[in-house]
């Protein structure tokens, strides 16, 4: 066997936790196809946006025009049955990818702005997920995402409801979106409530603004991990506040290049964040929207940065322990990782 072939053969075997994935960029063209086969309008309009993707090669001009095919896509997802579908062909992928554990981000704040039930929505998921759960290796929890580039009330409602759901299996709450316009010092009061509620604060920071938006995520609103951080060596002590606090990056490179925040994969400073000391995690963010997956980007870092085998290894521990699961979820997982 190729050594090649050798390394994809142990990157398929990984056991991998993916800490940001979001269910709406999730949905590969199959899924959407299957979605909308019996609604001719939404049909068409799926198949506009496959093609688009496409002949793109899964690159978006700029960030807000990513946003914008985020949002399009959400609104081919209409009833609770097709979020239902969603999660159920979503969970099935990560089990072909020998994904066992995944914290997925629930746009509760694009239902809303939907105007439809977040409640309705979310146990038709949460069905779909257990179920899904039964059949495969994978289990799943969920982060409820707010907008945050719309108002504070906004956000509290999405709290709300992720407080209302908990049982389900909700355990944080994220604010994502446009940093610059909906900028952290807007959600401290959120973010505290979240904490009194028990749930898990999280922030997408310094993905389309700077090191002083990741600073604030921390420090204003006490974020315990950080969607993205790709400004963050621009300030060597926003590095050192993260390696103190050990708050750890969830790092999506296929992302950052195919919203054109980075040129070229070879351009990510993963290798970078690795040798500062931070506590990288690997992650494909919105893996149908920018044509890729979890395994796909623990592949593509290993041949980008001929990564050796033990660094692919660690990352994937680094995942296991910035995860929210037990102490003795995550040890069952890492000693799964160790026979590896
Ligand atoms: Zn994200």
């Amino acid at each position: 066997m190729e050594i090649e072939d050798l390394l994809d053969s142990y990157i398929a075997r990984l056991p991998k936790v993916e800490l940001h994935l979001h269910l709406e960029g999730s949905v590969r063209p199959e899924t959407l196809l299957e979605l909308t086969q019996a609604r001719s309008g939404l049909r068409q309009r799926a198949e506009e946006w496959i093609a688009a993707r496409r002949a793109s090669n899964y690159r978006y001009g700029n960030f807000r025009e990513f946003l914008e095919a985020f949002k399009l896509v959400s609104l081919l997802i209409e009833t609770p049955r097709d979020y239902a579908l969603v999660t159920t062909r979503l969970i099935e992928w990560l089990a072909s990818q020998n994904v066992r554990y995944a914290e997925i981000i629930f746009a509760a704040g694009v239902v809303l702005w939907k105007k439809q039930s977040v409640d309705e929505i979310f146990d038709a998921v949460s069905n779909a997920a257990e179920e899904a759960e039964s059949r495969t290796r994978v289990r799943v929890k969920w982060i409820f995402d707010a907008i945050r580039h719309f108002d504070v009330e906004h956000a509290c409602e999405v709290l709300n409801a992720a407080a209302r759901l908990r049982s389900r299996g909700v355990v944080g709450f994220g604010i994502g979106g446009d940093e610059a316009r909906g900028p952290a010092k807007l959600f401290v009061e959120v973010f505290q409530e979240a904490r009194n509620l028990g749930l898990h604060g999280v922030a997408h920071a310094g993905e389309a603004c700077g090191p002083e938006s990741i600073r604030d995520a921390v420090e204003l609103l006490g974020a315990e991990r950080i969607g993205h951080g790709l400004t963050v060596l621009q300030n060597p002590n926003v590095v050192s506040m993260l390696c103190e606090r050990r708050i750890p990056l969830e790092v999506c490179p296929s992302s950052n290049v195919c919203t054109g925040l980075i040129a070229r994969w070879e351009d990510h400073p993963l290798p970078k964040f690795l040798d500062a000391g931070l506590a990288v995690t690997l992650n494909s963010d919105d893996p149908a929207m920018f044509g890729t997956s979890l395994e796909e980007e623990i592949r593509r870092a290993a041949r980008c940065f001929a990564f050796h085998p033990k660094t692919l290894a660690q990352l994937c521990r680094n995942a296991i322990q910035a995860s929210f699961l037990s102490a003795d979820e995550k040890r069952t997982l890492e000693m799964e990782l160790e026979n590896t």
